[in-house]
């Protein structure tokens, strides 16, 4: 529920209905805008009547709050979310370029693709060292050791890092070593993980899980900003759908409506959405086209002998003809890269 006051509301009448608010055991968001003051009322407002406040003095007007997220709305919080790291603006004006392995496989393979990467213009190092696989057979990722070889790289190049946590247990770990904590699709609902991510506090990258609508992306979203955590991103990585030459459907339409629903980043992985190293560089500039605010790529020194996804992954010289082309869709639509 969202408290608007009149713009002639005392402080008085503000102090008022905050301490209606916490009364009434819910806890109050003041947004103190230029004509006037926001209240917004954090907890289930299904126990609340809205007469409560409508009969206070200074107050306009109460809104329900139809949407069921509060903190990741732009209802709540008009202006774009802009997570600084390591002297980047993620959300502002330069697109952030996210390119890395799938999986740390070795020193030599994330060194080689980092050097690559940043050669080519990429802002930060992407590098799971946990690996959600689909098989159990399948490489896991190199765990700890993978994270000790991303802080060296870090170390070594200046390069930020975004990196995967599965487990709650592996956060305080993952975020030693990482600017960014990625929390991966089929972790999107796992709500111990992101109650363990909002407490932390470093910036995350939540993505959509493959089945998850917009709604439950920003649901899981709220999970991590009630913590007081808004150094967060969102990030469309393709859902499933009844099409199989692609290995998930990127939803493009995900970034203008959740640019729109919600204040936050969005970051687009047409790698993911793909599944094949082909369509990578169309889809990352139809998301700049869009109004994505960054691109999370997967490239391999040497796809073929990728321990996981490397088909879908460029190989440098390939990774550097995309960032010239989203360089120029950038430009086009008043963004650069
Ligand atoms: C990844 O980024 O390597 C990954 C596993 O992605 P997703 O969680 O989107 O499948
Ligand atoms: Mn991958």
């Amino acid at each position: 529920m969202i408290v608007v006051m009149r713009r002639e509301a005392k402080p008085e009448n503000i102090e008022a209905v905050v301490g209606r608010v916490k009364e009434l055991g819910f806890r109050a968001h003041l947004s103190a805008g230029e004509e006037r003051t926001i209240i917004g009322i954090i907890g289930d407002e299904r126990h609340l009547n809205e007469s409560v406040f409508r009969t206070m003095d200074g107050v306009e007007r109460v809104v329900r709050v139809v949407k069921p997220f509060k903190l990741a709305s732009r209802d709540f919080h008009p202006h774009d979310t802009i997570v600084a790291i390591n002297g980047l603006s993620i959300g502002a004006k330069r697109i952030v370029i996210m390119a890395g392995p799938c999986a740390v496989e070795s020193r030599e393979q994330i060194m080689e693709t980092a050097l690559a990467v940043k050669e080519a213009g990429a802002h930060i190092l992407r590098g799971g060292a946990f690996k959600p696989r689909s098989s159990p057979y399948s490489f896991q990722g190199l765990g700890y050791k993978g994270l000790e070889l991303l802080a060296e790289v870090r170390e070594e190049t200046g390069l930020a890092i975004v990196t995967e946590a599965m487990a709650p247990a592996q956060v305080a770990a993952v975020g030693e070593c990482a600017d960014i904590i990625q929390i991966g699709a089929r972790n999107m609902q796992n709500y111990n993980l992101l109650h363990a991510v909002g407490e932390l506090g470093k910036p995350v990258l939540l993505k959509r899980g493959m089945m998850c609508t917009m709604e439950e992306l920003l649901m899981s979203a709220e999970y991590i900003l009630s913590h007081g955590n808004y150094r967060l991103m969102l990030c469309e990585r393709g859902i499933r759908t009844f099409e199989t030459y692609t290995r998930n459907t990127l939803d493009i339409s995900a970034v203008p409506v959740l640019k729109q629903l919600t204040h936050l980043p969005v970051i687009v992985d047409p790698s993911h959405a793909a599944g094949d190293w082909q369509w990578v560089t169309p889809l990352s500039m139809g998301a700049v086209a869009a109004g994505a605010d960054g691109l999370l790529i997967e490239v391999h020194p040497h796809p073929d002998k990728a321990l996981s996804d490397g088909t879908q992954s460029l190989r440098p010289a390939r990774f550097a003809q995309l960032v010239a082309k989203v360089r120029q869709v950038a430009l086009a639509v008043g963004r650069e890269v």
